[in-house]
C-alpha cells in the first residue's frame, strides 16, 4: 500500500490512558506516552494534503506536517527544534490545548477516518527529545545591549521571554509566586498537567539564558517605574484574576466555594507547599454541586472526584453542544462518574447557614447573544433543587489589571482588558505606554495557553522592532 494510503492500514490510536478506577485515586497525568515506533506510525497517517488546515487552526501556526515527516523519519531533534521555532510551551500545548476544535478538528482525516494525534505526538516530541538529552540550539544568537523586564510567568511572559532571549535581548522574569507557570501551575490540576513538566521548562528557560525573579510581585516588592529605569521596555502579561459572581441569593453561605482558590487550595496539598493564603477545601463525603462549563468547571468536577466527594454533578444553562469546555475533558468526568445536568439555570443557593442545595431552571435555547451564542431563556414553571452540601462556583474570570499600570497611563477597555495596538500610530501589542507591551488574558480576556503563548512570543517581536533590532523569523524543515 502506498504511503499516502498509510491511514487506512493503522487507525488513529491515542496514547493509552489509566483505566478509570486507578485515575481517579491517583493525581497523575490520565494518558501514557508513545513509544518512538508508536509515534511515527501515528505521524505516518497525516497524508500531508497540501492545504494544511491544521497549520491555520492551530493559534501558533506550528509547522505540523513538518514535523510529522521528521517523525516518521526517526529524526526526533530536528522535530523538537522545529516544533520550537513556533511554540514556546509545545509540550504544554500538546497535553491540554482543546485539538478537536483547533488543529486535529481541521484534520482532512477527520472526516471518518480519524484526526492524527496531532497533540500527543508534539508531546512526544519535546518530552523524548528533552529525556534524551536536547535542547534549544542557541549557538547562532548574537547578542544586543538590551534587557527587558517581563512581568508575569504564566504563558505569555514565557513565550515574551522565549523570542527575547532568542533575540539576543536580556529578559527578566517576574512573578510573585514561587514557580513559574501561570495557571499552568497554580490553576491547572496535576491529572491534566503533571507539574514536574512545568518545572522541567524552567530548567530549559534557564539553560537559554532568561532570568527568573520569583516571590517578587510589582507594585509591591519592586515598582513599575523602577522597571522602567532599569529596562529598556517592559512586557506585562499578568492574566485574569477578577471572580465572576452569580450575583445568586445564597452566595455567601458557608459551602458555596470559588473555583480558582479551592483548585489552588488543592494543588498546593498535592505539591506539599506550605500553606497559603489558599487553603484546602476537603470535599470528601460531600455532594457537591459545581455551576459552570468551561476547563474551569470541568477541573472542579474531576478535583471533587478525586478527593473523594460523595456524588459531583456539573449544572450548566446551555446544551452540551453549546459548552465552552473541551469535549475530551468533558468525556473524561463523564467516564469518572460525574453528572452533567444541561439546559439547567442556577436561581438560589439553599441553606440556613451553610448550603444545603442550589434551585434551578431549566432553560431552551433562544437568540443568539452578541457573540453569536444562543441565549438560554428559563422555561417558566420548570424549577427543581439539587441537594448539594458544597456548591463550586465556575463562572470564569475577568482581567483586572492594577491601579499602578493604569496610573501609568496604559488604558483598559472599561477597567477590563488592557488595549494593545490597533490604531493612534500604536505597535502590535503595544499599550497606550510607549514603552509597556502586553498580552494573553490580561489583553484577550480568560482564553486559552496557546493563545497567550501566541500573544507574548508576537508582542515580544512587535517590542524588539520598538528597540529597533531585527528578529529572525522561523523556518521550515529542510
Ligand atoms: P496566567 O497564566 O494567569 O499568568 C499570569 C502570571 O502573572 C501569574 O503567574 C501571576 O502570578 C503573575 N502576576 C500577576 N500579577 C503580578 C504582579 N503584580 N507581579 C508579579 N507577577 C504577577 N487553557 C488551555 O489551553 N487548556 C486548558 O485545559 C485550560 N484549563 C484551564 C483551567 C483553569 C482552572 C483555568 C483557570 C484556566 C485554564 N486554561 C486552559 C486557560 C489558561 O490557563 C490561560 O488562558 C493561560 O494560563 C493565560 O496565560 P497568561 O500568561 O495570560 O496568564
Ligand atoms: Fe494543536 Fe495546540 Fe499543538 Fe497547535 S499548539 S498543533 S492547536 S495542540
Amino acid at each position: 500500500m502506498s504511503d499516502h494510503l498509510h491511514f487506512l492500514e493503522s487507525p488513529r490510536r491515542d496514547p493509552e490512558p489509566m483505566s478509570i478506577p486507578v485515575r481517579v485515586r491517583n493525581w497523575n497525568e490520565i494518558y501514557g506516552q508513545y513509544e518512538a515506533e508508536g509515534a511515527a506510525d501515528q505521524s505516518a497517517r497525516c497524508i500531508n494534503c497540501g492545504n494544511p488546515y491544521c497549520e491555520w487552526e492551530c493559534p501558533v501556526h506550528n509547522f505540523i506536517p513538518d514535523w510529522l515527516r521528521l517523525i516518521k523519519q526517526g529524526r526526533l531533534f530536528e522535530a523538537a527544534e522545529l516544533s520550537h521555532q513556533t511554540n514556546s510551551l509545545p509540550e504544554v500545548c500538546g497535553r491540554i490545548c482543546p485539538q478537536d476544535r483547533l488543529c486535529e478538528g481541521a484534520c482532512t482525516l477527520n472526516d471518518g477516518l480519524g484526526a492524527v494525534t496531532i497533540g500527543s505526538i508534539e508531546k512526544y516530541i519535546t518530552d523524548e527529545a528533552v529525556r534524551q538529552g536536547w535542547r534549544p540550539d542557541m549557538s547562532r544568537v548574537v547578542a544586543t545591549d538590551k534587557r527587558v523586564a517581563v512581568i508575569g510567568a504564566g504563558p505569555a511572559g514565557l513565550g515574551a521571554a522565549d523570542i527575547l532571549v532568542r533575540n539576543g535581548v536580556e529578559a527578566h522574569v517576574f512573578d510573585r509566586y514561587t514557580r513559574i507557570g501561570g495557571l499552568l501551575t497554580y490553576g491547572i490540576p496535576p491529572f491534566k498537567l503533571d507539574k514536574q513538566v512545568v518545572e522541567t521548562r524552567r530548567e530549559i528557560m534557564e539553560g537559554m539564558g532568561v532570568q527568573f525573579h520569583l516571590g517578587v510581585e510589582i507594585g509591591r516588592d519592586k515598582t513599575l517605574p523602577e522597571l522602567l529605569d532599569e529596562y529598556d521596555a517592559v512586557f506585562t502579561g499578568m492574566g485574569t484574576y477578577r471572580y465572576v459572581r452569580g450575583n445568586l441569593p445564597g452566595e455567601d453561605l458557608e459551602g458555596v466555594i470559588e473555583s480558582l482558590p479551592f483548585l489552588i487550595g488543592n494543588v498546593n496539598r498535592v505539591l506539599k507547599e506550605p500553606a497559603s493564603q489558599f487553603p484546602y477545601r476537603d470535599l470528601r463525603g460531600k455532594r457537591v454541586v459545581v455551576l459552570g462549563g468551561g476547563d474551569t468547571a470541568m477541573d472542579c468536577v474531576r478535583t471533587s472526584i478525586r478527593q473523594g466527594a460523595h456524588s459531583v454533578t456539573c449544572a450548566y444553562r446551555r446544551d452540551e453542544e453549546n459548552m465552552p469546555g473541551s469535549r475530551r475533558e468533558v468525556k473524561n468526568a463523564r467516564e469518572e462518574g460525574v453528572e452533567f445536568l444541561f439546559n439547567r439555570q442556577p436561581v438560589e443557593i439553599l441553606g440556613e447557614e451553610s448550603a444545603e442545595g442550589v434551585r434551578v431552571v431549566r432553560t431552551e435555547l433562544g437568540e443568539p447573544d452578541d457573540r453569536g451564542r444562543r441565549r438560554p431563556v428559563p422555561v417558566p414553571g420548570s424549577e427543581e433543587v439539587l441537594p448539594a452540601d458544597a456548591v463550586i462556583i465556575a463562572f470564569g474570570f475577568q482581567p483586572n489589571p492594577p491601579s499602578w499600570l493604569v496610573e501609568a497611563g496604559v488604558e483598559t477597555h472599561d477597567g477590563c482588558r488592557l488595549k494593545v495596538g490597533g490604531g493612534s500610530g500604536r505597535a502590535e501589542f503595544q499599550t497606550s505606554h510607549p514603552r509597556i507591551f502586553a498580552g494573553g488574558d490580561m489583553v484577550r480576556g480568560s482564553d486559552l495557553v496557546v493563545t497567550a503563548v501566541f500573544e507574548g512570543r508576537e508582542a515580544a517581536k512587535s517590542l524588539l522592532k520598538s528597540l529597533g533590532i531585527e528578529t529572525v523569523s522561523a523556518a521550515r524543515a529542510a
